[in-house]
């Protein structure tokens, strides 16, 4: 297993904020269960990692493609998020957990990869499109919204999950907040280059701190720097569920999150593949295994979406 961590670029703003802040929570305590359940043929598949998965056997691919590339390569070099628990949080020794990196190993799966030989890099928010570009990744799994203004710059292949922003505050609420309307002019910590940062400070006026990742936003919660901290709902219900007694979910979604596995743009072989890959897996109950094994430890186990083909 290849685990690279990347330095993060950030603003002078989102810099200057993170000094003095302690880096990442605890990590590694939302293991995947390493449930070792047989496959099909009764026999559990050797070299699977935690998450079961059959390996594709030879797979062919057309010549020239990206997954023939990949297969004869037999690694594929995956960013995801290394700091929140349920979809990504690297563990103990290093190799991170979660629903996101189980969607990862799918793929890997289904390109003849085993999980030992996937390369994990961390893909804070705020770098996701660039790594893409700049070939540093082959995919991003990281809690990532499909939208727009991403795909001038890359493609997403799904959605696999839809999540939506939600907000947590100090346990027992002290300043009573009771949605994204009552943050206006008050400091609210989020990721830096995330689709929630924007709309609490362009679209409800917060005054927004600059974090590189959401666990850097504890602290500054605890200690009173903010009045909430905001996100996708299960990443911050992963938070919630870490600390007990210390924060509150709100509760109430105030948009729409589409998780998409981001690729280089322009790679339309590469994004059925995936979309294909995923439409099995909603349709023959893997998917929903995956989030049971995963997330789902703490949230309930959504329906599937259903991918998005444009
Ligand atoms: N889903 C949102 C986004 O892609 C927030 C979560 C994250 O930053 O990873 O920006």
């Amino acid at each position: 297993m290849r685990i690279t961590r990347k330095s993060t670029i950030l603003s002078a703003a989102g810099a200057a904020l993170l000094l003095g802040l302690t880096a990442c929570g605890p990590a590694g305590s939302a293991g995947p269960g390493g449930v070792d359940e047989p496959d099909e043929g009764g026999e559990t598949a050797t070299g699977n990692g935690p998450y079961s998965l059959e390996i594709a056997e030879n797979p062919e691919f057309e010549e020239g493609t990206t997954m023939a590339e990949l297969a004869e390569a037999g690694t594929i070099r995956v960013g995801t998020k290394f700091d929140q628990p349920l979809f990504g949080l690297q563990g103990p020794d290093g190799v991170p957990v979660g629903f996101d990196v189980a969607i990862a190993a799918l793929v890997a799966a289904e390109l003849g990869i085993a999980f030992e030989d996937i390369e994990w890099t961390e893909a804070q928010s705020a770098v996701r499109e660039s790594f893409l570009e700049s070939d540093q990744v082959d995919i991003v799994v990281a809690t990532y919204t499909i939208n727009d203004a991403r795909k001038e710059r890359i493609d997403f292949a799904g959605p696999y999950f839809v999540a939506g922003q939600d907000i947590i505050v100090a346990a027992g609420n002290p300043e009573g907040i009771t949605g994204p309307e009552d943050l206006e002019g008050l400091p609210v910590c989020s990721a830096e280059g995330s689709t929630p940062a924007a709309t609490i400070s362009e679209e409800y006026g917060a005054e927004l701190l600059a974090a590189g990742a959401y666990s850097d936003c504890l602290d500054p919660l605890r200690n009173g720097q903010v009045v909430a901290v905001t996100t996708d709902n299960v990443i911050l219900s992963g938070f919630v569920d870490q600390n007990p007694g210390e924060f509150e979910l709100l509760g109430e979604t105030f948009t729409e999150e589409p998780y998409g596995i981001g690729l280089p743009k322009g790679d339309d072989a590469f994004r059925t593949f995936i979309n294909d890959v995923l439409e099995e897996a909603f349709e023959d109950g893997t998917w929903a295994r995956l989030y049971e094994e995963t997330a789902g430890t703490v949230l309930e186990v959504p329906e599937p979406p259903s991918v998005d083909r444009y």
